[in-house]
């Protein structure tokens, strides 16, 4: 993939495609990123940029034979690695699948790969036949570029095993390039991270989020806002989200938490109802912006919110600021989580919520002013 294929990083690519022309290309890289930050492809851009044969730029050319089969994840001197289950089989096994997957879906989450591949509740690993396949594999000579690749997905799942790739890293063979994509720095063998150089990939802003999914189209600007909240920087939780939310929260959270507050338990019940018909995902996403909202009325005290939530939002959010500050936002968002944690469980919706409510009715009150239930 070419480097303008990715969204953002803009100055992250220049530097870069800068070292690469440069020639000061250090033989293993560490890409240090949060999930749903483009790691991966920024590490794929990043290799297919250095075996572009008619660079244009700051990016691949996309064109010529090599930019074509990197496109494609088939060219001979690429070799990736991912997480995969069981100890008998090597990430050749599962090529296939995984060029399927990432290429349907860029910014491809381990989640999303494991579930591709049937491996949901089993536990990913890079296992030691897979490091003895690289050993081997690396030590041919590259077939048709002047460098070997290897891209390593989530080196973090590499177990004590990993350590026979130390000799590899140290002395690597003429024109080997590593690329080590972690989103777990903190697992990685030390032994492994003391002899990569880094590259820090920044998470998502709101700002970018939010323009992804209007220019994707895959979100009406004040659902892309809501949503680019509830993402946090990562956009493969917001690319999910967006599939999963049509309407903004904000008209129905706002609505919800008044009648927490004034005790409406006759309206609060029918609320119930209807978040029971629209299941577990629906209201998990509720709870998930109101986590936001929460968050937001204790922030907007101190910075400005224009560049993350709506004209109205500022509005409620600057008016909850009374009902919500130090005292009782803990409480508030520990209610909120467990409400989420017993959805996950499969508890009962309706219960769940009208259990949420009445929390919220005795913890919504102004400083110094709290009840008990
Ligand atoms: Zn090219």
């Amino acid at each position: 993939m070419k480097f303008s294929e990715i969204h953002g990083h803009q100055e992250l690519k220049l530097n870069l495609a800068s070292v690469i022309r440069q020639g000061r290309i250090p033989h293993a890289q560490m890409v240090i990123a949060r999930e749903g930050s483009g790691a991966l492809p920024l590490a794929l851009a990043y290799a297919q940029y250095t075996s572009c044969t008619n660079k244009a730029g700051d990016d691949s050319c996309g064109t010529c034979a090599s930019c074509v089969k990197y496109a494609q994840l088939i060219h001979p001197d690429l070799h990736l690695s991912f997480p995969i289950f069981g100890s008998s089989e090597t990430c050749d096994d599962f090529i296939q699948a995984f060029r399927e997957a990432f290429l349907s879906n860029h910014m491809l989450t381990l989640n999303d790969w494991l579930r591709s591949i049937g491996g949901e509740n089993k536990r990913p690993n890079i296992n030691i036949r897979e490091c003895r396949n690289i050993i081997k594999k690396l030590s041919l000579r590259p077939y048709e570029s002047d460098f070997k690749v290897l891209i390593m997905w989530l080196p973090e799942y590499l177990g004590k095993e990993g350590n026979v790739l130390l000799k590899l890293l140290e002395e690597p063979p003429h024109n080997t390039l590593f690329l080590l994509v972690t989103e777990n720095q903190d697992q990685i063998l030390t032994t492994i991270i003391s002899r990569t150089q880094f590259i820090k990939v920044p998470v998502y802003s709101y700002q970018e989020i939010e323009a992804y999914l209007v220019g994707k189209e895959l979100s009406v600007p004040d659902v892309a806002r809501n949503i680019a909240l509830m993402a946090e920087g990562n956009l493969s939780k917001a690319i999910r989200l967006s599939g999963e939310m049509e309407d903004t929260q904000f008209e129905s959270f706002r609505q919800w938490l008044l009648d927490c507050y004034s005790g409406n338990l006759g309206k609060i019940i029918s609320e119930a109802d209807q978040y029971s018909e629209k299941g577990k995902e629906g209201l998990k996403m509720f709870l998930m912006y109101g986590i936001q909202m929460v968050r937001s009325a204790l922030l907007i005290q101190h910075q400005s919110m224009e560049n993350k939530l709506t004209a109205g939002e500022i509005e409620f959010v600057g008016k909850l600021a009374r009902l919500i500050h130090l005292e009782n936002a803990r409480d508030i968002y520990e209610a909120l989580n467990q409400a989420i944690f017993e959805i996950d469980r499969n508890g009962s919706i309706k219960l769940i919520l009208i259990n949420l409510s009445l929390k919220l009715k005795y913890s919504l009150r102004p400083k110094g002013n709290l009840q008990t239930a």
